[in-house]
């Protein structure tokens, strides 16, 4: 029997179809009488009639949210919630909205309301992730950690059918890594191989029609789950293989862990005989990362980071700056393997065997 510590996520959840309803109540829950609404352009539209519908408790919308989080964006934010003495946030978005509101809630405290659009886990977790001058610094602090979150799955519809299949695999990535955390726990493995299950099971439905209800739901049951993982144990070679990348080349986000999860599976694979096992069993394959490399290609993911926009020079760097600062892994990232992990991942071939 291994040790372990659980501490379970003080978030309160909402989950289900029409749930974005709930806003008014959930406001007045958390006290907030002047709310700040946050979007990407993208999504300013729908954010405004979420407002509108809320009434006077929405004070303002601030549509600029960015992928990354550089800080310049989140000092603007900031400039607006001190001028419409804001006292409550509501992230509607992805990843990068819900970044901005905790950005903003680790620098004022407020509390910060997330319906989350993607599946990309941010709102289950502690961590804060900003760029400045084209490096991911990344925190941790309990202030981070929304105190709602409200998952609609009526929401995720209107994400296009490539971004959701990304968006998934990112989700599944947190609970691939999960399973060989130092600091796992009994918990925290049952929900990531229950997230790996749902979201390997309904992303083919998705692909073959992005209406598909149900599939959305697993696929959003399963996103939730993966945030979990994320938030509760500590990310290896792969979370820091894509910090690394997507902070020094701005390269988008669920596409990158999507084309580099098969990689980083197959490097680490050696040294985590049980986790490969669980994955097998969940994936009917007998090579897990083989078989994730098949899937992003039957279900249309792009599997080369030069596709993505990395330039071919950036890789020596990215290492050295992997190397620097390593997160803990189950198998030691060596300068040459890695190097020779990212060439694969950049020329889109199968990972190495
Ligand atoms: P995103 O939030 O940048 O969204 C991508 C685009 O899709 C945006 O234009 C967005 O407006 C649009 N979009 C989102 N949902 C939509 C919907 N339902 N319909 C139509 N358009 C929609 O992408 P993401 O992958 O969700 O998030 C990426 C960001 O989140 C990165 O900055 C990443 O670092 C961060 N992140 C942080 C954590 C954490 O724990 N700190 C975890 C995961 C991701």
């Amino acid at each position: 029997m291994y040790s372990f510590t659980y501490q379970a996520p003080r978030a309160r959840v909402l989950f289900g179809s029409g749930t974005v309803r709930e806003l008014s109540n959930e406001l007045g829950r958390l006290g907030s009488m002047r709310a700040l609404f946050l979007a990407t352009p993208r999504q300013e539209e729908y954010v405004r009639k979420c407002a509108k519908a809320v009434g006077p408790v929405a004070v303002g919308v601030f549509a600029n949210a960015t992928m990354h989080t550089p800080i310049s964006v989140t000092e603007e934010a900031l400039s607006v919630v001190r001028d419409l003495r804001v006292d409550g946030i509501v992230a509607i978005g992805g990843g990068s909205t819900t970044g901005l509101g905790k950005a903003i809630a680790w620098r004022t405290d407020l509390p910060q309301i997330v319906i989350p659009t993607t599946y990309a886990g941010s709102e289950m977790t502690p961590i804060l992730g900003e760029t400045a001058e084209g490096q991911k610094v990344t925190r941790s602090d309990p202030r981070i950690l929304p105190e709602t979150v409200i998952y609609d799955v009526e929401l995720t519809i209107s994400l296009p059918r490539g971004a959701a299949i990304a968006s998934g695999i990112n989700a599944m990535a947190h609970a691939v890594e999960a399973l060989y955390a130092g600091d796992r726990n009994p918990v925290v493995d049952l929900m990531a191989v229950e997230a790996i299950s749902a979201l390997h099971g309904s992303l083919p439905d998705i692909a073959e029609s992005h209406k598909a209800g149900q599939a959305r739901e697993r696929a959003l049951y399963g996103a939730w789950l993966s945030g979990i993982c994320l938030g509760s144990v500590s990310m290896g070679l792969h979370h820091k293989l894509c910090h690394t990348l997507g902070g020094m080349f701005d390269l988008p986000h669920a596409e990158l862990h999507a084309a580099l999860l098969p990689h980083t599976l197959a490097y680490n694979s050696p040294e985590i005989p049980g986790v490969i096992d669980k994955l097998r069993h969940v994936f009917k394959n007998s090579d897990p990362a083989a078989w994730l490399f098949e899937f992003n290609q039957r279900l249309q993911v792009k599997p080369a980071l030069a596709d993505l926009g990395m330039p071919e020079e950036g890789i020596e760097s990215v290492v050295d700056a992997v190397l620097a600062k390593p997160y803990k892994n189950p198998r030691a990232p060596g300068r040459e393997a890695l190097i020779k992990l990212l060439k694969r991942a950049y020329a889109g071939m199968h990972p190495a065997p």
